[in-house]
């Protein structure tokens, strides 16, 4: 069988050290709990507290803030894991990667000292909270406000869709400071959720897929945040989004580009056993011919991912490359898990089946963290 899984370019010894007892403590620890978490509808806060003990979380954050003082490229491996595991019940991109860094890269060293050891070891979880019920692909109009008014900020509205958002101790909330402005009206504001008068968190979603991920409503009725919470200056919100877009599409990228390899790996497993018309399904050329153009795909799309982590973890990484690698990888993820549910037959259609459970979790790739449509708005502008 081909290699899927050889050393990666931006691998050096310590990650692939880190990959290995990562996927120990997946296997052991997150595979066997993920039925529960799905059934559930979310992930035990114990997991992330276990993660966090053993240098899962946030790997890549300074040693002062709980971190390892790694780099992107450790992250890179926990989404990759995360894929091959067939684990999509945690939320670490939108913790990790995502919410954590929007604090180190723009918070205050006093702001961070606040939130990211927790975050580090589990006892914090984080979330990031952008969209809303009236939209998502348009970020400047948003509608939640947070007004000053003395020391505080008071926040009114709503966000939808957040992932994390049952468990979240720490969210990352985008708000208009000045709603009379478009971008330039955006701030991000930490909401800190521990018995926060006026918060309150809606339904846990029910999803078509990625079931042991919770994803909830968030409501604000005259919250009360220090204006201490502010990450960076007011009115620079829309700029911190588009500055760390780039680093969630790399991790999304990342996702699918695992999902698919090792969908192809468990249908080759499969085509070679099942038997029809007294062959195995893998007799047939259209088996072959499917699972050759899965392969090419994966095979293709995982030198531009490659990449793309190198790029990023030297700082070099565009919002083209990066809106390029989330579209193109998840559209690949889409149409080569279709594929290989279709050689399962009846069989892929069944939940116990993982390639059902892998078909069903993908179709969210292509939407959030940026519609793919929206991704070839921003290519598009690199051709202007
Ligand atoms: C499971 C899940 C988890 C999520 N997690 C989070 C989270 O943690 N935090 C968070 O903030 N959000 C999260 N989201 C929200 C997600 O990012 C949004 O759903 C996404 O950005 C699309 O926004 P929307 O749903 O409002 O769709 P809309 O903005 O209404 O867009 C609908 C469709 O219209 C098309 N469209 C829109 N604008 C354009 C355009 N300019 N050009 C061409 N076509 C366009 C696209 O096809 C798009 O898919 C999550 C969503 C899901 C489903």
């Amino acid at each position: 069988m081909y290699d899927l899984r050889s050393r990666r370019s931006w691998e050096n010894d310590d990650a692939v050290q880190f990959r290995d007892s990562l996927r120990r403590f997946l296997a052991t620890e997150a595979v066997p709990r993920d039925p529960t978490w799905r059934e559930q509808k979310r992930v035990d806060r114990d997991f992330w507290r276990q993660a966090g003990e053993l240098g899962f979380l946030c790997p890549s954050l300074p040693v002062e803030y709980g971190g390892s003082d790694t780099n992107f490229s450790f992250e890179a491996v926990i989404e990759e894991e995360l894929g091959y595991a067939g684990i999509t019940s945690f939320g670490h991109a939108v913790h990790g990667p995502i919410a954590a860094h929007y604090i180190l890269r723009y918070g205050t060293p006093e702001q961070c000292l606040r939130w990211l050891p927790g975050m580090a070891s589990g006892e914090l979880i984080g979330a990031i909270g952008m969209t809303e019920p009236g939209g998502g692909s348009d970020l400047q109009a948003i509608r939640t406000t947070a007004r000053r008014t003395g020391d505080r900020y008071v926040i009114n509205g709503s966000k939808t869709f957040i992932t994390n958002g049952q468990n979240a101790d720490v969210i990352v909330l985008a708000v208009k400071t000045d709603p009379s402005q478009g971008a330039r009206g955006v701030s991000m504001i930490v909401l800190e959720t521990n018995d926060l008068a006026g918060f309150r968190r809606g339904r846990n979603l029910h999803k078509i897929g990625m079931h042991g991920s919770d994803t909830a409503e968030l409501f604000f009725d005259d919250v009360r945040v220090p204006i201490g919470n502010l990450l960076g200056e007011e009115g620079q919100g829309f700029i911190q989004m588009m500055e760390s877009l780039p680093q969630e599409r790399l991790a999304i990228a990342l996702g699918a580009q695992a999902t698919m390899e090792r969908a192809i790996e468990i249908t080759v497993e499969y085509v070679n056993e099942r038997q029809a018309f007294r062959q195995t399904l893998m007799d047939f050329q259209n088996t072959r011919f499917q699972l050759a153009e899965c392969l090419s795909n994966a095979c293709v799309n995982r030198a531009f991912i490659d990449q793309c982590v190198t790029q990023h973890v030297s700082g070099g990484l565009s919002t083209v490359d990066a809106s390029i690698a989330k579209a193109w990888s998840t559209d690949r993820q889409c149409e080569v898990l279709d594929k290989c549910l279709q050689l399962h037959g009846g069989y892929g259609f069944m939940e116990e089946y993982p390639i059902a459970r892998m078909y069903a979790d993908a179709r969210v790739q292509r939407i959030y963290g940026g519609a793919n449509e929206i991704m070839k708005e921003l290519i598009a502008r690199a051709l202007r």
